[in-house]
Formats: C-alpha cells, sequence, structure tokens
C-alpha cells in the first residue's frame, strides 16, 4: 500500500502530497515522522493507493508520532474543503491539534501515590514487619490506614525519604501511579434549575423539529445560554457530541462555570490561553470521548469530537469569528460545513445579527428564531443620549459628563455596580508637543503611539514596539506636552480619585496578558469586591453580573467614523451589546452613552432597541451601493519591504487581475490603492480591491487566486481575503 502524507513545512510554498510506504501498519490520519531530502519532518497521513504515480524512489515511513490517530475522517475532508478556498492544507491539518500535542514536550500528568501493599491484611500484619523502634515507618503506616492511599508528596512534607524507601523495600508499601487532569478554571456557578418561559419552550421545540440551521435574533438577558443548554442536553440523550462557541476567551471562564455546573465533566475548554498542559488534556478528553462538548472561541470549531448533535455559536455577529491570520477562514463557513457533514443542528444565535447572516436568514437559509423579551419581562434598560458638545459649551471638559458623575454616585449609594465601557486602551491615543505639533509616531507603522502610564511607556498597538515615555519634545525641547484621547487607564485613574472609597477594575488587553487574570477580575467584580469595572469591548460581550445597574459609554463615536462599510453596524452591535450588561436581575438598569454627535441615525435605533429598523436601512443602503450581502469583496494586500517594490508589484497584480478579469460578467469595481495603514510592522502596504457580485463569486475567485498564488517577486508577500473584517 502506498501512503499519501502531506509534510508539516512551515512557511513553504510545498503543500503538495508525497508518496512513501510503511514497514509497520498506519491509518489514514496518522502523524508520521518521514524522510524529506535529508531531513526527517512530521507529515499527516491523507490517504491510501495501490500504485505511486511518482517516478521517484518511494521510502518508508520511520515512525508514528501517537499512540492514537489524529486526524478523524472527517477533518480530512473539512481539510480538502478548506484547501478548495485557497488555504494550504497543511495549515489546516495544523488547526486540528493542539501544539502541545504535536510538538510532544508535554505529557500525561502522572502522580506517584503510596499505599499499603495488598500482601499485608492488617495493620497488625504490617507492623509485625517493621521494627519497634522505627517510630516514624510506624506512625506512616498507622497514617495509610486511617487514611487510605496519599499522594507522595504530601506525605514527603511529614516523614523522610529513607522512612518511605525502607517501607517500600519490605514490602509494607507500594506505589502507585494515577493520571491527573490538569483543569482549567471557571467561575463558581450554581446550577438552578430552570423552568422555561414559554419563548424559550416554543424556541426550542422549533429546533428540535426538523429543520436544521437557524438564526436565534434573542435580546439581551432573553435566556438564550438556557436555551442553548437544552439543545445540547438532547444531543447528548441521542448519543451525541457537541460544539459551543463564544466570540471571546475573557467570557469562556463564565460559560465554562455554567456549563460545569449543569454539565459536570462532560465539557472541555479549547482555547489559546490555557497551560500546555491543560490544552493537552483537554484536547485529549475529547478525542478519546471522556467529555463531549467543546467549549471555546473560535478555534473550538475544530474540535476532536465525532458524531455532532449540535453546533452553536453564540454571538454570531462578532469580528471574532473570522480568521484574520493564516489560515484565513470563516467560522460560520466551518461550522456550516461539520453541521453538514454530521447531519447536525446549527443554531447562530445573537441580540444584533450582522446584517450579512440576518440577509441570509430572511432569504430561507436559517430558519428565524425571535426571542423578544428578557427573563420575566424585566425591561431592557432605558438608554439616554448625553450631547458632550453642550458638556463642553457649559465648560465641563473632563471625560465624563456631569449626568454620569452623579448617576454613578446614585448607584454606588445603593451599593450596585457600575461599568463603564470605552473601547481604546491605554492611558491616551497619543502625545502632542504644543509648541511644534510633534506627535510620536511607531518607526514601523504608519501610527501614532498610545501613551500608557502603567509602565510609562509609549507603545504601538499594531506590532507592539516599546519606548520610554518622552518628558520633552525630541524635536524643540519644550516640555508641554499634550495628552490624546483618553483611554481606560486614565478613566481608571480619574474613578479613583473621584470616588476614593470605591474599587474600580479595568479589563482590557493590557490587564489580561497574564494567563487567568481575567478570571481573577471577573471574580472581584462577580462576588461585589470592587464597584466599578472599566473595559473595552472585553467588558461589552455576553458577561451576566446581576448587580450592574448603570453602564457608561464614554465614547460611543469610537467605532463610527472608521473607513469601514461595516462602521455603522459596528456601532450598533457594540452599543447594544454594552447596554445589554446592565439590569439583568431584579432591579432595573439604565444607560448613559456619550456622543459628539447625538442626531446620528445609529444612535436613535440604538436608543430604541430597534434592530429591524437598523436592519432595514442598512440592507437598503447595502443594496444601492452593491456591499456585502449582495456583492464579495476580494482584496489583494502587496507587502514589501521597500515602499517603491511593494507599488510597483501591486500595480502588475493590479494589471494582471483587471486583464484577466475584462468583459466578465459580475465585477463591479476593481481598484488599486495604498491600504489604510500605509506602513505596519515595517512593511509598506498595498492593495487591489474587487467588488464582485454575488452570483459570479465562484468563477472569478478562481481566476483571482490562480493570479495571486503565482505571482512571485523577491521580497514581496501577497495574500488575498475576502469581506475583510477591517480594511486596515
Ligand atoms: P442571554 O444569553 O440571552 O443574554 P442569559 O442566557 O445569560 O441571556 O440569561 C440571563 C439570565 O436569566 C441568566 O442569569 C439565566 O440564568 C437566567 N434565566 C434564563 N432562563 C431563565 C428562566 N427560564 N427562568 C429564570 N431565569 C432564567
Ligand atoms: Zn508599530
Amino acid at each position: 500500500m502506498i501512503y499519501e502524507v502531506i509534510v508539516d513545512i512551515s512557511n513553504s510554498e510545498v503543500d503538495k502530497v508525497f508518496d512513501y510506504i510503511s514497514p509497520f501498519p498506519v491509518n489514514i490520519g496518522d502523524r508520521v515522522l518521514v524522510p524529506f531530502g535529508k531531513r526527517q519532518i512530521e507529515g499527516y497521513i491523507i490517504g491510501q493507493k495501490e500504485k505511486s504515480d511518482g517516478s521517484y524512489d518511494l521510502k518508508d515511513i520511520i515512525m508514528k508520532l501517537d499512540d492514537f490517530t489524529a486526524i478523524t475522517p472527517e477533518m480530512l475532508e473539512l481539510t480538502k474543503y478548506m484547501s478548495s478556498m485557497n488555504l494550504r492544507k497543511v495549515d489546516c491539518l495544523r488547526q486540528f491539534i493542539p501544539t502541545s500535542i504535536r510538538n510532544g514536550k508535554t505529557k500525561i500528568l502522572k502522580r506517584s501515590y503510596l499505599k499499603i501493599s495488598d500482601k499485608v491484611g492488617t495493620l497488625d500484619q504490617a507492623l509485625d514487619l517493621l521494627n519497634r523502634g522505627a517510630k516514624s515507618q510506624i506512625t506512616l503506616v498507622k497514617r495509610l490506614f486511617v487514611n487510605g492511599n496519599e499522594q507522595e508528596r504530601d506525605i514527603n512534607k511529614d516523614f523522610s525519604a529513607t522512612t518511605i524507601k525502607s517501607l517500600v523495600e519490605k514490602g509494607v508499601l507500594e506505589r502507585i501511579y494515577y493520571e491527573e487532569n490538569r483543569t482549567p478554571k471557571s467561575l463558581d456557578i450554581e446550577n438552578k434549575k430552570i423552568e422555561l418561559t414559554l419563548e424559550q419552550q416554543n424556541a426550542l421545540n422549533e429546533i428540535l423539529g426538523p429543520e436544521k440551521s437557524f438564526l436565534i435574533h434573542g435580546v439581551t438577558g432573553s435566556g438564550k445560554t438556557e436555551l442553548y443548554m437544552r439543545v445540547i442536553e438532547d444531543s447528548l440523550k441521542k448519543g451525541k457530541n457537541a460544539i459551543m462557541l463564544v466570540p471571546e476567551i475573557s467570557l469562556t471562564p463564565q460559560m465554562l462555570g455554567v456549563f460545569r455546573a449543569r454539565f459536570g465533566e462532560q465539557v472541555s475548554l479549547l482555547h489559546s490561553n490555557l497551560s500546555p498542559g491543560e490544552r493537552f488534556d483537554e484536547w485529549r478528553k475529547l478525542r478519546n470521548g471522556y467529555s463531549r462538548i467543546a467549549l471555546g472561541p473560535r478555534s473550538a470549531i475544530f474540535a476532536p469530537l465525532e458524531n455532532l448533535g449540535v453546533i452553536i455559536i453564540d454571538e454570531e455577529h462578532d469580528s471574532s469569528y473570522v480568521s484574520e491570520s493564516n489560515p484565513r477562514y470563516f467560522t460560520s463557513e466551518i461550522a456550516a460545513f461539520r453541521a453538514k457533514y454530521n447531519n447536525c443542528k446549527l443554531l447562530l444565535g445573537s441580540a444584533t445579527p450582522s446584517i450579512e447572516t440576518y440577509y441570509r436568514a430572511s432569504i430561507g437559509e436559517y430558519r428565524l428564531i425571535a426571542m423578544n423579551n428578557r427573563i420575566n419581562n424585566r425591561c431592557l434598560p432605558e438608554i439616554e443620549t448625553i450631547d458632550m458638545r453642550r458638556e463642553m459649551k457649559a465648560g465641563n471638559t473632563s471625560i465624563f459628563s456631569a449626568k454620569l458623575l452623579s448617576a454613578v454616585e446614585d448607584s454606588l449609594k445603593r451599593k450596585e455596580q457600575v461599568m463603564i465601557f470605552l473601547n481604546r486602551r491605554g492611558y491616551s491615543s497619543f502625545v502632542r508637543c504644543q509648541e511644534c505639533g510633534f506627535i510620536p509616531m511607531c518607526p514601523s507603522c504608519d501610527v501614532s503611539l498610545t501613551f500608557h502610564s502603567e509602565d510609562n511607556s509609549l507603545r504601538c498597538h499594531f506590532c507592539g514596539n516599546k519606548y520610554r515615555m518622552i518628558d520633552e519634545c525630541p524635536n524643540c525641547g519644550n516640555k508641554d506636552l499634550k495628552e490624546g484621547r483618553i483611554g481606560t487607564e486614565k478613566v481608571v485613574k480619574e474613578l479613583t480619585r473621584i470616588f476614593p472609597e470605591n474599587k474600580v477594575l479595568r479589563m482590557d488587553l493590557d490587564s489580561t496578558s497574564q494567563k487567568d487574570s481575567y478570571i481573577k477580575i471577573l471574580n472581584s467584580f462577580n462576588s461585589g469586591e470592587a464597584d466599578i469595572l472599566v473595559g473595552t469591548q472585553m467588558i461589552a460581550k455576553g458577561h451576566d453580573f446581576k448587580n450592574v445597574t448603570l453602564v457608561g459609554i464614554l465614547d460611543a463615536d469610537i467605532s463610527l467614523f472608521i473607513q469601514d462599510f461595516r462602521a455603522n453596524e459596528r456601532t450598533f452591535q457594540l452599543i447594544t451589546q454594552v447596554a445589554g450588561r446592565a439590569g439583568r436581575d431584579c432591579k432595573p438598569g439604565k444607560v448613559l452613552m456619550q456622543t459628539y454627535v447625538p442626531s446620528n441615525a445609529v444612535f436613535a435605533f440604538t436608543a430604541r432597541y430597534d434592530y429591524k429598523g437598523f436592519y432595514d436601512r442598512e440592507i437598503e443602503k447595502r443594496k444601492g451601493t452593491l456591499f456585502p450581502p449582495f456583492s464579495k469583496i476580494v482584496r489583494i494586500l502587496t507587502q514589501a519591504k521597500d515602499g517603491v517594490l511593494s507599488q510597483k508589484a501591486n500595480h502588475k497584480l493590479y494589471d494582471l487581475i483587471s486583464g484577466a478579469l475584462r468583459g466578465k460578467e459580475g465585477i463591479i469595481r476593481i481598484q488599486e490603492m495604498p491600504a489604510a495603514m500605509k506602513k505596519k510592522s515595517d512593511y509598506y502596504r498595498y492593495q487591489v480591491v474587487i467588488w464582485v457580485r454575488n452570483e459570479f463569486s465562484q468563477n472569478i475567485l478562481e481566476i483571482i487566486y490562480d493570479i495571486s498564488n503565482s505571482f512571485h517577486e523577491k521580497g514581496v508577500t501577497v495574500f488575498s481575503e475576502i469581506n475583510p473584517q477591517q480594511m486596515i
């Protein structure tokens, strides 16, 4: 038999299948070590055949790398599907197995225990074997007769190594080894006995009916999580498994807590912030069928579960579901593939579905289920718009409107909690010299540096470059430096100054870089230790804090003026989501939204919770301008360290593509231009952007891929993406 192997070479153009023979039995899906040129390389067996069509001498597979078959037949099919979307097979295969398994460095954790040997029946028999004077030996034997088996490292605390050694040698004690799972932390949550509301029950009935794919449009706090759990329960009962996706790692401790309370050890968590050991154990539990629910952010869509009953994507509109680095994929497309393969249910849920998904529901691709009420008919929190221009005119130049401050004060007096949302991290967005106007810029990127007061640094949020903060202008020596727009750090500082009695926490990318740090923050806020939580979009989604009654949105406009056709949509989603954190339990909630453009239509829809009105307006606009979902936007990004080289290469690509597409049906327009961020991490960036009508896109994409994949020029990298989430 000939085995077809994909070799695991990173950053190479090689994505070819090579033939090998094997001196020992192997299975399709095994990871193996193979000779490749002069080297030995890891690879994946993806197929077998009787005859090789290559003209080279076949070499032997050297060894199998795991004691199980790592890649299931489904994942092999998925690889084929993904490679049809212009992705390298090896990049896909790598997604399916965590690094800690692939690199062979992490091992199963075994702990040694000491027990009374089976040969010794009673305490007296044991004592007969010991010298009367061996006091500590006697004490230890008595202790183990009382306590049963004990971990050796606990015994080590009280007894010497010689004591243990001689007891083992005398045959009184035995060592045994137990495997121990390294389990990720979660929030402590009690399992509540819950009776479904009528709305939830109707939704459940519909989902368990004959249809397969659903969009659940349920307002924040309508009890979607409970609904998901019921659908999963149904799957488990039928002997099937489930995947549950959440948009952010920071949401997993809460969801894991809720799921553990309900499903116990049947749930495993998969994400990149776990320790290698945790990841190794959680993955293996899923692979060997010990746990049956995979929970995690987008990468958990590749969970090694077979026989799926349901795949759920919570907060489906979230842009984190699109992978923007290699391999680039849309989680919803992978989910749709797996749902079809397993013939299982697919649930997308959101309070603010993406315009594209809602449109697809409206043309019947998903069955739409609406949940319009909060649990127990609690009201959605009232959203009040605050005109910050008026505040300025009235002489208030601080970041807080007078109204917001007094509302915070009132809430704190009532011992209720407050969330303050600002989607900008750091202390201030930039620093400017008041004399000459100098602004420190990142030398590697086309952006200004952000001031972080924590470590008095200037940082680039794109490449991570970090410098010491300046105390005078390097250009003119002036010491009068002005800070730009405020970030979360400064908000915390101000709030701490104004409310010195209260504890303020911050949750953003910077405060959560250490493992499990977000669990500490969430637990502390959840338990009421802290009164105010300040954060970026990390605090906007999904969290279910019972005692939060006030949400302040400091700068609602941030996402409104980005150059992106989804700017309105993103703003609507973000504000609705943050607002949804208030008043989730018995006390009513209130939202104060500060803006400089209060008359903007998006805010009017947001304040009324009028998703449908917003959608109708937005979809009309997209129809008129032929933006997605009515088209696909393909962007080919050209990058090189030399700006002229990059521009020239991009222009060549433009010529090739526009030449090949000339006269083709379905092309709306083709443009070449510098990327919005002209330089990033030392690379100069240019792009060709092509708008294609949906119905013609398949053909045209193939032409574009052919050209961009075969375009090779020294020092230039080219990649293509469809409907980019951010056109920076
Ligand atoms: P969503 O995900 O729609 O924002 P959640 O699922 O977080 O909402 O539900 C909000 C709160 O309501 C949770 O604390 C949940 O435990 C509770 N809840 C859900 N369903 C019910 C029910 N049928 N009866 C009582 N409480 C419920
Ligand atoms: Zn930079």
